[in-house]
């Protein structure tokens, strides 16, 4: 059994609240949301962090769905944050890459 969360997310093994699924990413709710709405999309494929991803093409389809989800699933019109931390520096606890997408209120930067 993989010892990353993430992994183990996408396996079924561990429960999420799942917005979205397609062949290559997997959308749930973060489960210490900083704004109404705060979902996290990740790619199926195991990938640690933004700076080890050497695949463009993976990362152009996980933005282009992290658009899709935030336009079409979650209803944010009006407009929505997206973040990625890299790296323990830049804050990032899970090492599976992950887009946070945040919003549902006005987000001062
Ligand atoms: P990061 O700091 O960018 O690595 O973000 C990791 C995020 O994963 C945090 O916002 C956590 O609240 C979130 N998180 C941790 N465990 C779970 C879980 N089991 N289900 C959903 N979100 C989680
Ligand atoms: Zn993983």
């Amino acid at each position: 059994m993989s010892d990353c969360l993430f992994c183990r997310i996408r396996d079924g093994d561990i429960p999420c609240a799942k917005v979205y699924e397609d062949d290559d990413v997997l959308a749930f709710k973060d489960i210490h949301p900083k704004a109404p709405t705060h979902v996290l999309v990740i790619p199926k494929r195991h990938v640690a962090t933004l700076a080890d991803c050497d695949d463009p093409e993976m990362l152009g389809r996980l933005m282009d769905r992290v658009r899709h989800i935030a336009d079409e699933v979650l209803g944010l019109q009006a407009g929505y944050r997206v973040v990625i931390n890299v790296r323990e520096g830049g804050g990032q606890e899970v090492f599976h890459l992950h887009v946070h997408v945040l919003g549902g209120r006005k987000l001062p930067f």
